[in-house]
């Protein structure tokens, strides 16, 4: 198993999932989808009825969850939630907490303390810049909204057959926006992160090229 630690970031859809967990599963590594833990407090505090305003309490919320991953898999206090985490309401909602400074801080130890030891590919919106500033591979995922949105409709219907893919656009016009422009650690490239435009290229050529970067060493 490789002990390499790859750090994949980008906007919604631009692919960091699909190519992580490939990434991950050709070289032997862990893999993990920050995203989930952000959409799990989002799910959980409107569960609980903790309002998006109350930042202690989607603090304290965000330190006593108790997630495990299984590949795409995320269990919140034991019960398989993944099917709600993928909710509309639930992924806006995740926007709004993951602006939350101390909700981040809490997040951001779980999953540096999941990359101990190495071996993991970690894909979200800071892992170069935050969690995993010493990573030896950097990369981050791009491609315009057009085409983000059309791949992030082709997803969607299959589940909701009307969904338009004019919402699907606005929707993710809204998130790319409060992603960007929080204060807490914006979604941004790390200065030496590989920028990559997923745009033209199919999901097994961009995991061909990660592959390809992964330094020897690692
Ligand atoms: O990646 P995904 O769309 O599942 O992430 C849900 C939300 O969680 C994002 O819109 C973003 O606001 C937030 N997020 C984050 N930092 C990460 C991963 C996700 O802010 N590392």
């Amino acid at each position: 198993m490789k002990k390499t630690i790859i750090a994949i970031d980008g906007p919604v859809a631009s692919g960091k999932s699909s190519v992580g967990e490939k990434v991950a599963a050709r070289v032997g590594c862990k893999f993990l989808d920050t995203g989930l833990m952000y959409r799990a407090v989002a799910w959980l505090s409107g569960e609980l009825g903790v309002e998006t305003s109350d930042a202690r309490g989607l603090k304290d919320l965000a330190a006593d969850m108790e997630i495990t991953i299984r590949g795409a898999r995320i269990l919140v206090d034991g019960e398989d939630v993944s099917t709600l985490l993928r909710r509309k309401t639930v992924e806006a909602r995740s926007s709004l907490v993951a602006t939350i400074p101390d909700v981040r801080k809490t997040l951001v130890a779980k999953q540096q303390a999941m990359a101990a030891g190495g071996g993991i590919v970690m894909v979200g919106r800071d892992i170069g810049t935050v969690v995993l500033p010493n990573a030896p591979l950097k990369i981050y995922l791009d491609a315009p909204i057009s085409e983000r949105a059309r791949r992030r409709h082709q997803e969607l219907v299959e589940r909701t057959p009307n969904v338009l893919e004019q919402d699907v656009f606005r929707d993710l016009e809204e998130r790319d926006k409060t992603d960007s422009e929080r204060k807490a650690s914006p979604l941004q490239p790390a200065d030496d992160a590989i920028v990559i435009d997923t745009g033209e290229l199919s999901l097994d050529n961009v995991v061909d090229i990660v592959v390809d970067l992964i330094p020897d060493e690692s």
